[in-house]
């Protein structure tokens, strides 16, 4: 080590003295002592470290005294601070579970508060004055929207789905075709869950056929119910093939087995004017006569995350009386936001109010005027950034129809100076930050996902981003 670098360590100032300093003072009042006195242990090793690696400059001994309550402040206000934060979609996926999914409603936000802030009628019945059951909310709606006979709700698909193998099938057999044994992200696997489950999975068929004879051929003493599976993410295409819905019912109604659909999605509108033609509608398993339904809250469906089951009253009613239910079960806020989202669907308003099936239904025309308004904003700045509009797809995502885009107009930005993955990078450490696509040596910005009152902080993140541009 030489001189100057062990003078400066050295001179670096203790922990006692920069928490008695007046300048830090203030931010021990907004906080605690033992919260500062971590934040300034953190600094201070920072700072040893810069010394050490030789990053940091030859400074005087006031030098690092500033430098040390600039670094200071700077943690503090970011510590203090939430760290979830929202963020501007702009990649044109959706359903994307790292972005949260499904974005809420004006109408589910409005109930959601109204419900947070205040007590409510959550397990009382007005009407009586006694005790009442959470249950109903949800019911009624669903009751109406599916033509079930009986609904319950809880955290999400993948509880939904846990729930209805070890109330409806534990220590009995689940028969699954071999082509429906998927793994969703983030480690949901159909395996795993059933393992769990304390039921016993039966494969049949193979991973690209399986034909009606091979679930008959499967079935014994020991076999408690059929489950089907939307593959959801990944489409088997080629030689490939599965009995229908009403070949199974038959078999399942013969042999008085329920059949069981995990539908993922849960996805209400009809989405083949859009190019999407296998996304299973819920009411149409209700309706051919299937024994329970699953599906998530906050996949095409447009609300919050929860698991949706839905069926005949017998087995609903056997699965609200497992004690695990209670374990499962949505709280209050969950509970108001997706009342509100069914609400919408229930008065035929899912397309005016759901922000997903507003975002479908965006047209190309609609997301290219806004588009050319963004670049017109751009060219009048004399931006750094080379911009021009492009035909491509917006993704459904989330587990959603793997196969099929919506057709739209994208922002392609590139610069000389500056490479796509770090323009990517700027915008996404925005402020608000901004979340782009990178397609080869191109960023993308998708509008579809972005909310038109979004628009003019894009418009400023890329400003912000040509004027730091040399
Ligand atoms: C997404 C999905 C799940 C998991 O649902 P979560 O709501 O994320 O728990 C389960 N099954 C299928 C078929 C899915 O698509």
């Amino acid at each position: 080590m030489n001189k100057s670098l062990s003078h400066l360590r050295r001179n670096i100032p203790s922990v006692d003295k920069i928490l008695e300093s007046n300048e830090v003072l203030p931010l021990i009042t907004l906080s605690s002592r033992t919260f500062v006195l971590n934040l300034v242990r953190q600094v201070l090793n920072n700072i040893r470290q810069e010394f050490t690696d030789g990053i940091a400059k030859e400074s005087t001994d006031s030098d690092i005294q500033a430098l040390i309550l600039e670094k200071l402040g700077e943690e503090f206000r970011h510590r203090i601070q939430p760290l979830l934060r929202r963020v501007i979609n702009a990649t044109g996926v959706l359903l994307h579970t790292n972005f949260g999914r499904a974005p809420l409603s004006h109408e589910a936000q409005k109930h959601l508060t109204e419900i947070a802030a205040h007590y409510s009628n959550l397990e009382f019945d007005l009407a009586r004055g006694i005790r009442g059951k959470r249950d109903i909310y949800a019911d009624r709606l669903l009751q109406q929207i599916l033509g079930c006979e009986e609904a319950i709700v809880v955290n999400n698909n993948a509880a939904a789905v846990f729930l209805i193998l070890n109330s409806l099938a534990e220590n009995g057999e689940v028969l699954i075709s071999r082509g429906e044994l998927i793994e969703i992200g983030d480690s949901f696997r159909i395996p795993d869950i059933l393992r769990k489950s304390a039921a016993v999975l039966r494969e049949v068929g193979t991973t690209n056929k399986t034909k009606l004879l091979d679930y008959q051929e499967a079935i014994n003493d020991r076999t408690k119910m059929i489950l089907r599976v939307h593959p959801s993410n990944f489409r088997i295409v080629g030689f490939s093939s599965r009995p229908n819905l009403a070949e199974l019912l038959r078999l399942c109604e013969a042999s008085s087995i329920p059949l069981v659909e995990d539908l993922g999605s849960g996805c209400l509108v009809d989405l083949s004017p859009f190019g999407i033609e296998d996304e299973p509608n819920p009411k149409t398993s209700i309706e051919a006569g299937v024994a329970v339904i699953c599906f998530s809250g906050d996949k095409l469906l447009g609300g919050p995350q929860s698991g949706v089951i839905a069926g005949k009253a017998e087995f609903v009613q056997k699965i609200r009386r497992n004690p695990l239910f209670r374990a499962l079960r949505v709280d209050k806020l969950t509970l108001a936001a997706l009342e509100a989202t069914l609400l919408s669907y229930l008065k035929n308003r899912q397309a005016l109010e759901i922000p997903l099936i507003q975002m479908i239904h965006l047209s190309a025309e609609s997301i290219e005027k806004r588009a050319k308004a963004i670049m017109e904003k751009f060219s009048a700045l004399d931006s750094k950034l080379a911009c021009h509009m492009t035909d491509g797809f917006s993704m459904i995502g989330g587990g959603s129809t793997p196969n099929y885009g919506l057709h739209t107009k994208l922002i392609s930005l590139r610069s000389l100076r500056l490479s796509a993955s770090k323009i990517e990078y700027q915008l996404r450490m925005s402020e608000l930050p901004i979340l782009t696509r990178v397609e080869k040596d191109s960023v993308l910005i998708d509008l579809r996902t972005v909310f038109p009152e979004d628009d003019a902080r894009v418009v400023e993140a890329v400003m912000k981003l040509s004027d730091s541009i040399q």
